[in-house]
């Protein structure tokens, strides 16, 4: 998998660093739309060196280059950011504040056109209180 987050990056022309690697390894296994913060916090534990900038630095150039994606779902206006697998939307519990991605089957999506318009990219938000917090009432 570390073989071909390098490729990757190889490929896409940007300099291979431990930490960016270590940064995209923590995001293609977190299913939790972690924030800048959350991500700093795991990755100074392994490079204690790195600094906040850094890790920004880095999550702009992964944005750049299609490896990651922001969420701007949040109500405190907290970016988060997701690995790049199958397009999906995500839905936002208002209650726990959690983030989770749900699978809508989207025609204009598939129709590649609508209204004259070229569809390229598909990013659906929806709020609402999640599965969890119902039962907890
Ligand atoms: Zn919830
Ligand atoms: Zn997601």
């Amino acid at each position: 998998m570390i073989n071909k987050i390098i490729e990757t990056l190889k490929k896409k022309g940007v300099k291979v660093t431990p930490q960016r690697v270590a940064i995209i390894k923590y995001l293609e296994n977190d299913n939790d739309h972690s924030s800048a913060e959350q991500i700093y916090s795991r990755i100074i534990k392994e490079f204690p060196a790195v600094s906040l900038a850094t890790v920004y630095n880095t999550l702009e150039m992964l944005e750049e280059i299609n490896m990651i994606s922001k969420i701007k779902i949040s109500d405190d206006n907290i970016v988060n950011y997701d690995y790049q697998k199958i397009p999906h939307h995500h839905f936002y519990c208002k209650k726990c504040k959690k983030i989770y991605d749900i699978e809508i089957s989207c025609q204009i999506a598939q129709t590649k056109k609508f209204q004259g318009y070229i569809i390229e990219e598909v990013y659906g938000y929806f709020k609402g209180i999640c599965k969890k917090c119902q039962s907890n009432k």
